[in-house]
C-alpha cells in the first residue's frame, strides 16, 4: 500500500457539509476536530502536544485542529493566521492561552473596548470569555512550524472556513488578520465562484466593499513580532474595529 506522503500531497480536501441546509456551527466544529488532512501540521501538533513547553507541563495538550470561536449570530468575522504551538494547539480555542501581553491579550483587549468581548484577556477556554457580535476564525487550523503554513496547507483548510461561514448567517464585515488571514477570505470568494476584480490589497486599515454587499478589512496580525516592534499599535487596532463597528452600524 502506499504510504501518505507526510506534506499531505495528493490528500483528499476535508469532507464537510457545504451543500444544501447549511451545516450547524457544531456540526462544522466537529468537522474541523476530527481533520487529518495534513500528515505534517498533524504529527507537528501532536508531537508539541505530547513534548509540552516546560512551563504548561502539567497542561493537558488540546493537540488537535482548532475550530472558530465566538458569536453564532456574529455580524463580525475575524480571521487569523493559525494556533500558536503553545496557545490554541494548548488549549483548544483560537487566540487562547499565548502568554501575558500575547496575541490573544492584544487582541482580545482591543475587542474589549470596541465592545465585541466581556473581558479584555484571553488566557484559558473556562476564563469566561464570551463575543457579542464576533466570530473568530482562522486560514489553517492546526498550528504550523514556525508559524509557517504551507500554501497547499492553506488551501486544504479552506473548507473549513467556508463551512464555518455557511454556519454563521449575518456576516456583514470580515477582517482579516495578517495577509494570510485576508487572502483566505479572498481564495474563499475563488472557490465559491464570486472573485473580487480587480482584488483586493491587503493593507492595515484598507476597507473593501464587496460585490456581495460584505466589506472587507485588512489588518496587520496582533503577532508579538508586530506588537513588540510598534508596526501594530492598540491605537492601529482600535482604528480598525471603530471602522467596523461604524460599518456594522
Ligand atoms: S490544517 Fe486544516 S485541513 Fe489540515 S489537518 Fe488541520 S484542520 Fe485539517
Amino acid at each position: 500500500m502506499q504510504g501518505r506522503r507526510p506534506d499531505g500531497a495528493g490528500q483528499r480536501v476535508p469532507r464537510v457539509v457545504t451543500r444544501g441546509r447549511p451545516p450547524s456551527l457544531l456540526t462544522v466544529r466537529d468537522q474541523i476536530i476530527a481533520c487529518d488532512a495534513c500528515p505534517r501540521l498533524r504529527s507537528y501538533c501532536a508531537r508539541v502536544a505530547r513534548e509540552k513547553r516546560r512551563a504548561y507541563r502539567d497542561d493537558d495538550y488540546w493537540g488537535k485542529p482548532v475550530p472558530g470561536f465566538g458569536d453564532p449570530q456574529a455580524r463580525l468575522l475575524l480571521v487569523g493566521l493559525a494556533p500558536a504551538a503553545h496557545g490554541a494547539n494548548r488549549t483548544g480555542r483560537v487566540f487562547t492561552g499565548d502568554g501575558t501581553g500575547g496575541s490573544g491579550d492584544f487582541l482580545m483587549s482591543a475587542l474589549h473596548r470596541a465592545g465585541f468581548a466581556n473581558i479584555p484577556t484571553s488566557r484559558h477556554p473556562d476564563d469566561g470569555l464570551a463575543l457579542r457580535d464576533a466570530f473568530i476564525a482562522a486560514a489553517v487550523r492546526c498550528a504550523p512550524p514556525d508559524n509557517k503554513p504551507t500554501p497547499e496547507e492553506i488551501a486544504r483548510c479552506l473548507p473549513h472556513l467556508d463551512a464555518e461561514l455557511r454556519a454563521l448567517p449575518r456576516i456583514h464585515v470580515v477582517v482579516g488578520l495578517g495577509r494570510i488571514g485576508f487572502d483566505a477570505y479572498l481564495r474563499l470568494l475563488d472557490s465559491r465562484g464570486t472573485a473580487e476584480r480587480p482584488r483586493p490589497a491587503f493593507g492595515h486599515a484598507a476597507v473593501y466593499r464587496l460585490s456581495s454587499g460584505q466589506i472587507l478589512i485588512g489588518c496587520y496580525h496582533p503577532s508579538r513580532q508586530n506588537t513588540n516592534t510598534g508596526k501594530l499599535t492598540a491605537a492601529m487596532m482600535d482604528e480598525v474595529f471603530r471602522r467596523a463597528r461604524r460599518l456594522l452600524g
